[in-house]
């Protein structure tokens, strides 16, 4: 729209140039009259399309006037020359501006040029740095999550709750990619890496890897990270996060990966540790039966249910006769195995509802629910004579041990915890002086 105004315009003002021309060929005596016009419409040309189309009207009009010199009128030449020399120094001047305005523009355009490229610069560095501001709060956040997930896994002792959290958080850090646990074969390319290398792995894309192309993954994985799992020093799998998109995990997530993984590992380490030495305190380690203490504290709770419902309770307070004997005829290790098979023979004839203990080194607790004292006194004599069956054997030599009981029942004869230990220890050592391989009861 604005092209076809403007050559409307041209065409119209090279229009009134070409009448002005021939005008002045036609009449020479109006050149004082017509020049001026030429004058005006050359410096409106000028000024419109500037001084380069302006140059070649005024050379045309120079032509056109040296052309009429004849037919001048011979007072009228001097101006016709005045003329010529005027279209020039009008020229000239028209040429010195546009010469200057365009300097000026040139200026303006660098100047504009360079402050758009310090705009860009100052843009490309605002993007850096918003873009490494959100890096760095995506960082703290994930040091926030670490910390987080560190308080709230040293808070439990279960092992499947601890795989648990440790997956909710190992999600949480890693948004929208796959987040799983996973045993550890060595037949595996990458778990075989784990197994010897002992740490966390990162592949960008496992589908082009040399190696790893050959490991198992869950189908359109790409990019993954597997750091390892251990508990005593044992790896026992892997988390593991994957995403089908390559370049998905960079050195960044597999520290937090790593991190997460080391904080599962010593959380499930120290929940093991902790179970075994609950364990300890609880069962003893040579024969597995309760501790003393443990005892104590199911003698106390089976009173009271006892109590509470009205049944009896027998107590079976059991000694190894001459044991020490066994220790130094057949040394300690026999005398081990003897501990050990006593227990066996204890747990076995007891009920599941029965409580069996290891109360010192060579002596035994056996407290029987809602047994009365003749079948509390059957049961230890069948006992008795089981032991005194069993055959022993070290170093070539076969041997026997016999064993004495003391019986005593709540609550006939002691109504408390202490004072049926008491009873039945008194029976025992009973059992003892009157010679022992034999129950004693009341
Ligand atoms: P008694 O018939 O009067 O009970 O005589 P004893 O020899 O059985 O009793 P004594 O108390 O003199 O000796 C008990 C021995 O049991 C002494 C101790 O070294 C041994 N003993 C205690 N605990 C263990 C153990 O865990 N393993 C072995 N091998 N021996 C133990
Ligand atoms: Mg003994
Ligand atoms: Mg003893």
């Amino acid at each position: 729209m604005k092209k076809k105004r403007e050559a409307w315009l041209f065409f119209l003002l090279f229009s009134a140039y070409l009448v002005l021309c021939f005008a002045l060929l036609a009449a020479p005596e109006q050149g004082t009259f017509l020049f001026p016009l030429l004058v005006g419409l050359i410096l409106l040309v000028a000024w419109l399309m500037g001084p380069g189309v302006s140059g070649l009207l005024i050379l045309v009009a120079s032509f056109v006037c040296l052309g009429l010199w004849n037919q001048w009128p011979e007072q009228q030449k001097i101006f016709l020359v005045l003329n010529v020399l005027q279209l020039w120094l009008i020229w000239y001047f028209l040429i010195r501006d546009d010469r200057q305005t365009i300097q000026s523009r040139y200026e303006y355009e660098t100047t504009v040029l360079a402050m758009e490229k310090g705009a860009s610069e100052l843009r490309k560095e605002t993007e850096f740095y918003q873009r490494r501001g959100e890096e760095l709060r995506g960082k703290a956040q994930q040091r926030q999550d670490l910390a987080a997930c560190a308080k709230d896994l040293g808070a439990i002792l279960d092992t499947t709750e601890i795989q648990a959290r440790l997956l909710r958080w190992t999600r949480k850090c890693f948004p929208g990619a796959q987040v799983f646990l996973s045993g550890l074969v060595e037949q595996d390319p990458l778990d075989a890496w784990i197994l010897q290398r002992r740490q966390a792995v990162l592949c960008e894309d496992v589908s082009t890897h040399p190696v790893f192309s050959r490991a198992r993954v869950e189908p359109g994985t790409k990019a993954l990270m597997v750091a390892p799992l251990w508990v005593e020093n044992n790896i026992f799998g892997g988390l593991r996060v994957e995403s089908s998109s390559p370049g998905r995990f960079g050195r960044d997530e597999l520290r937090t990966l790593d991190a997460l993984g080391t904080l599962g590992s010593l959380t499930l380490d120290n929940a093991v540790l902790y179970h075994r030495i609950e364990q300890s305190a609880v069962r003893d380690g040579l024969t597995q039966l309760l501790t003393h203490r443990a005892f104590e504290e199911r003698l106390g709770e089976e009173i009271l249910r006892a109590g509470r419902y009205r049944y009896p309770l027998s107590l079976l307070m059991l000694d190894v006769d001459h044991f020490k004997r066994v220790n130094d005829t057949y040394g300690h290790p026999a005398g081990d195995e003897v501990l050990r098979r006593v227990s066996a023979r204890l747990a076995a004839s007891g009920r599941p509802v029965d409580v069996v203990a290891r109360y010192g080194g060579e002596e035994f607790a056996v407290l029987l629910v809602d047994l009365g004292k003749d079948q509390a006194v059957e049961f230890a004599e069948n006992l008795r004579r089981g032991i005194e069956s069993e055959r022993f054997e070290s170093g070539g030599y076969r041997y026997n041990v016999t064993i004495s009981i003391g019986v005593a029942v709540y609550p006939d004869e002691a109504p408390t915890p202490p004072q049926l230990v008491r009873a039945a220890d008194q029976r025992l050592y009973q059992a003892k002086t009157q010679g022992r391989n034999r129950v004693v009861w009341g």
